[in-house]
């Protein structure tokens, strides 16, 4: 059930890019590996990865450089990103964090120590990989043991309605585009219409039953997961028909 974190490795030196790749899958992780700039471009967009580890030197696009366009895009904008220095590079170090690199790591490192700032990153940024459980209003969802509940009530969800449910509720009370949780729920999309998401969004408030107004349709935008509506839940049910 636990899926291994997909780790994309920029590094353009083979045998560190090797060296790193095989730490990485003993440590749990799968990797997928990028000589340049243009081959990481492409990986990034045939999958999101969890975690780019990124070597500043590169030929061609700088890592600095692509670590900063990576932030302005909406597709890779929250992946956790590592950035590989150089000895003593301070000033590198410094401009890497200010081009949105959430960590960086000093070349030679140690494999410990490596494993340990890629848990870390994730863990910082993916806040719902740690915690099991998480709660909004009186919605509750435990990851752990895939159980969802409402008022102490236990609801019956779907794969797809849990896995969409467990983003929407980790990233409450923020406006989610069709094309956004297409990335963040099902991955790579590119064979999946938008439509789906509309689909897989009626079902689960059909599954929430009272707590499905908790999710709202936000015109020409998408979707969000409010708490506000939570309160409006001590209504009878009746005052939700029709939506
Ligand atoms: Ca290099």
């Amino acid at each position: 059930m636990k899926h291994r974190p997909l780790v994309l490795i920029v590094e353009d030196e083979p045998s560190i890019a090797e060296l790193i790749a095989v730490n990485l899958q003993h440590g749990g992780f799968d990797v997928v590996l990028a000589q340049d700039s243009v081959s990481a471009q492409r990986e990034l967009e045939a999958v999101l990865p969890d975690v780019i580890l990124l070597d500043w030197m590169l030929p061609g696009q700088s890592g600095l450089s692509l670590a900063r366009n990576w932030r302005k895009q909406e597709r890779s904008k929250s992946i956790p990103i590592l950035m590989l220095t150089a000895r003593g590079d301070e000033p590198d170090k410094v401009a890497g964090l200010d081009a949105g690199a959430d960590d960086y790591i000093t070349k030679p490192f140690s494999t410990q120590e490596l494993l340990a700032r890629i848990r870390a990153v994730l863990r910082r940024r993916a806040p719902e990989a740690a915690s099991d459980r998480v709660a909004v209003g009186a919605l509750v969802l435990d990851a752990s043991t895939h159980r969802t509940t409402f008022q102490a009530q236990e609801l019956k969800l779907g794969p797809t309605e849990f896995k969409l449910l467990h983003y929407l509720m980790t990233h409450a009370e923020r406006v989610h585009s069709r094309s956004s949780l297409l990335d963040k729920v099902w991955g790579d999309h590119v064979f999946i219409e938008e439509r789906t998401v509309d689909v897989h969004v009626k079902r689960l408030r059909e599954s929430l039953g009272v707590a499905g107004c908790m999710i709202e349709t936000v015109r020409g935008a998408g979707y969000r997961l409010t708490s506000n509506a939570a309160m409006l839940s001590a209504r009878p049910a009746a005052a939700n028909a029709g939506a």
